[in-house]
Formats: C-alpha cells, sequence, structure tokens
C-alpha cells in the first residue's frame, strides 16, 4: 500500500470508526451467532493474488461487524469496562504508524522517556509515593508474574542464576485470597511455585482478605519448614470489587519479610479519585502494583501499569545481560526490556499520552464520579426493592445482585437468576455476565463504559425487573 492509498484508505477507517462509535447504541449488544458460523463464511485458503482493499474492507462490515459484542456499547453491563477513549485510540493508531520498537533507549529515546514521563504522571494521579517507578505492559497477568518471579528471587537469593528450581531447596509459599483474579494462581504456577504451594486465605462477609486467617497460613507454613515468600492482595476483586486491607496485611509481609504484590487491575483507575484513596491504605508497605489503564480509565487495549518500589531489583531478575550484576540501570538511560518479559515493546505510551492530555485529570474523574453514583443509584434501587438483594457491598461500579422470590432456593434459584440474565443477553437490550458467589449464581452489574449515562442504567433496571418477572 502507498503513503496514498494508506492516506485514502485511512481516511476511511477513521470515518468507519467514528460512525460505528456514534451508532453502536442501535447495535445489540450481543451478536447472534453460533459458534463457527464467521469461520464458514470465510476462505479457508489464504488468497495468492492481492484483493482491492475496498472489498477487504466491505468484509469488515458484512462479516467481522456481526460477529462481534459491543464492548463500547452504552448498555454493555459484562466483565468490566474495558474502554477505548477515541483520543487513546488515535495514540494507539500513531503509535502502530510509525512502527518503533523500544529495544533499548537508542532504538526510540521518545517511546523510553515519555513511558517514563506518563508513568510518572499516573503515579502523582493516583497518589502514590515518590519511590514507585512504573513501566508499561500488556496486561495484568503479565505484571503478576513478573512480580511472582521477582518475589521467588528474592527470596531465594537469586536461584535463577544457580539450579533455579531444580536445586531441590524448601518450599516457597505464595498466599492470596480465595477471590483471588485467577490470572494469579496462574502466574504463581508458571513462576514455578507448584499449586500445592498457593494457599487461597478465607475472606470476610465483604469478600475482603482476612488478615488473621492469612497470619495463622504463614506461622504454619513456617511451622512446617516451607518459605514464605509472596502475598497478592487485591484492591477491586473481580467478583464483587472486594478490597483486600493492605495495611494489615503489609504489617504481615513486613514482619515475615514477605513480597507484597497489589493487584488493583480494575479499581487502579479509582485512585484517582482522592475519594477512593482509602481503598489502598497500606499501599505504600507494598513491593509491587499493577494498574489496568485499559480497563475503566480509558486506554485502548492494551496498557497495563506495573510499578515497582525497587527497579534495581527487577532489572537484575529480569536482564538477559551479564551486566545484571550493575547497581542498576547506567544512570542515564532506562532500558525498559529489563523491566519485564518481552525484548520489543510497541510505544504505548502515546495512547496514555494522548487519554491524559485530551481528557485532563478533571475530565477522567468527572466521568469516574459519574459511574460511581450511577452504581450507588442502582444498589439503593435494587435495595428498595422486594425480592431483590444487594449482595456484596459497593465501593466502586460493580453492583451484585439477585432476585429471590419467595420459595425459591438453591438450585431452582439459580436456574431462575441464570434465566433471567441470559434472556436480558439474548435480547441484545444489555449484556451481563453472572459469577458465582458464597456457591450460588447470581448477576454482576459492571457499570462504566465510556458511553453509559444514568439513563442507560435505569434502563437496565427496568429490564433487570421485566426479565426476572418473566423468566
Ligand atoms: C482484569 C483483571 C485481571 C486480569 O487482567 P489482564 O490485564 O487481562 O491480564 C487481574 N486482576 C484483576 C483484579 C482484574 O480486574
Amino acid at each position: 500500500m502507498t503513503p496514498e492509498e494508506f492516506r485514502r484508505f485511512g481516511h476511511q477507517v477513521i470515518d468507519w470508526v467514528a460512525d460505528y462509535r456514534a451508532t453502536v447504541e442501535a447495535r445489540p449488544v450481543q451478536p447472534r451467532i453460533e459458534p463457527g458460523e464467521l469461520r464458514a463464511k470465510l476462505p479457508s485458503e489464504p488468497p495468492l493474488e492481492p484483493e482491492a482493499f475496498a472489498e477487504v474492507l466491505a468484509d469488515v462490515e458484512k462479516l467481522i461487524l456481526p460477529a462481534l459484542a459491543h464492548w463500547q456499547h452504552p448498555r454493555f453491563f459484562g466483565y468490566f469496562p474495558s474502554n477505548g477513549e477515541l483520543a487513546s485510540v488515535l495514540g494507539d493508531y500513531l503509535s502502530t504508524g510509525l512502527g518503533a520498537l523500544g529495544l533499548n533507549w537508542q532504538a526510540a529515546p521518545a517511546l523510553t522517556e515519555l513511558e517514563e514521563v506518563v508513568t510518572d504522571w499516573m503515579r502523582r494521579m493516583t497518589g502514590l509515593a515518590d519511590g514507585w517507578q512504573g513501566v508499561i505492559q500488556d496486561t495484568a497477568s503479565s505484571c503478576t508474574l513478573v512480580a511472582l518471579i521477582s518475589a521467588r528471587e528474592r527470596a531465594s537469593d537469586f536461584d535463577l542464576a544457580r539450579g533455579g528450581f531444580q536445586s531441590g531447596k524448601k518450599p516457597l509459599v505464595v498466599y492470596c485470597s480465595e477471590q483471588a483474579h485467577s490470572s494469579v494462581e496462574k502466574a504463581a504456577l508458571l513462576a514455578g511455585f507448584g499449586r500445592a504451594f498457593v494457599r487461597k486465605i478465607e475472606v470476610d462477609q465483604h469478600f475482603a482478605m482476612l488478615p488473621a486467617a492469612l497470619s495463622v497460613a504463614i506461622e504454619s507454613d513456617v511451622a512446617q519448614g516451607r518459605v514464605p515468600c509472596a502475598i497478592v492482595a487485591t484492591t477491586g476483586t473481580t467478583t464483587t470489587t472486594a478490597l483486600d486491607p493492605l495495611e494489615p496485611i503489609a504489617a504481615l509481609a513486613g514482619k515475615h519479610k514477605l513480597w507484597l504484590h497489589v493487584d488493583a487491575a480494575m479499581a487502579g483507575s479509582a485512585m484517582i479519585l482522592p475519594e477512593c484513596r482509602w481503598m489502598w491504605q497500606g499501599m505504600e508497605g507494598a513491593d509491587s502494583l499493577v494498574i489496568n489503564p485499559h480497563k475503566w480509565l480509558g486506554v485502548a487495549f492494551d496498557c497495563s501499569l506495573y510499578f515497582v518500589r525497587d527497579p534495581e531489583h527487577l532489572v537484575r531478575v529480569m536482564s538477559t545481560n551479564p551486566s545484571y550484576l550493575r547497581t542498576g540501570v547506567d544512570g542515564r538511560v532506562t532500558n525498559f526490556r529489563d523491566w519485564g518479559i518481552p525484548l520489543g515493546r510497541r510505544f504505548r505510551a502515546l495512547k496514555l499520552w494522548f487519554l491524559i492530555r485530551e481528557q485532563g485529570v478533571s475530565g477522567l474523574q468527572r466521568r469516574l464520579r459519574r459511574d460511581l453514583e450511577n452504581a450507588q443509584w442502582l444498589a439503593g434501587e435494587v435495595r428498595k426493592s422486594e425480592s431483590w438483594r444487594v449482595l456484596a457491598p459497593v465501593p466502586l461500579q460493580t453492583v451484585c445482585v439477585r432476585h429471590e422470590p419467595p420459595g425459591l432456593e438453591g438450585e431452582a434459584l439459580d436456574r431462575h437468576t441464570l434465566a433471567w440474565c441470559e434472556s436480558i443477553n439474548r435480547s441484545g437490550a444489555a449484556w451481563l455476565t453472572p459469577a458465582v458467589l458464597d456457591g450460588r449464581w447470581m448477576v454482576r452489574v459492571s457499570i462504566g463504559a465510556l458511553a453509559t449515562e444514568k439513563k442507560h442504567v435505569e434502563e437496565l433496571w427496568s429490564a433487570l425487573q421485566g426479565a426476572a418477572k418473566t423468566s
């Protein structure tokens, strides 16, 4: 494609995305599509000869779009908001168009330095102390893996440079709550801890980790000759946005010299609101932290921030360069390849930079406050209604609800819950993702898509009541 053709088709693509965003509300949130339906419409052989690009674009409209769920839809209440503010979308396009790769500082100096600046902006925006330094990774899953590898290497005095997990030392143990995200267990397994040494600590009635139970688990491992290594605490769990109490957890980590990693993938965005900062009181006792600006904050996927207290340790673990014995980076530049797993990095900082500048911190705060208010409004309506329950505290934008008509219990109640949720999803009017809490199905209403205004939440509440009545 020549630059001139790119100009022509590029304009078309931008217009297409603008139209899509402007009209997405008219579409069903979820496609009515069966597994394999799209694959059956696509040729199994790639084209031997070049095709007209206009035809490729036409197929996006005809084939791809009808086979997509619309995450930017104002009545998307599933999983979590994965917002792509249009300003950040442009940053993402620009990054791709520049095609620069940050293998090290020299390879793209602006890529590294803008990343240093915007991660520090985010540090300030979320009220973290000076000592934290950040890097952009692809996802929270990668950040948590890096955190647990760092923890393992601190506890084993850099065993990876010797026998690694083959050297048959005392087993290292990881602790998280039973409500922790599945990525925590996955990271622990990939980092070599083994499932037998991942402790899922009991939670209280608000689904937050019980520090007393954590303490007992640590003491018991010590008594049995194992080495407690790391705690992963969550600020804003996936099911209910529960908040593990960081202060007592950090105190235990300090006492037993454990690595403390905080998974604030979802809730970290809320820390740009000073009124939410109580939620991570005790954060300053942590070693590492992950926040996903590609969720609620509005950066086009993917953009996950990994903050650490001790970048020197991170570099020593992640560097493949024999110079890992130096005391930190050489003092003049940062080589982010030594801050995580991949060598090559995209210019992701651009989309975060575009978002923050175009919205301003106050614009971002306004939108998040709107969503918090909408969640409180919905929780209030649900609580006031007969046979409806809010099942967990609502500190953020997720409301966990269940319709409990008299006489319905156990599996019959589960069937009712899944039936009314499915009927809403099938109707295309909204999209919700059910989840299990305390052994029973319930429905999470995750508010916070960019386009979701109060009226959409009101419409959802009517739809919930209607569906529950007829299911
Ligand atoms: C979304 C989420 C994750 C996983 O995020 P990825 O970036 O998709 O890996 C992990 N933990 C929590 C609490 C989350 O909300």
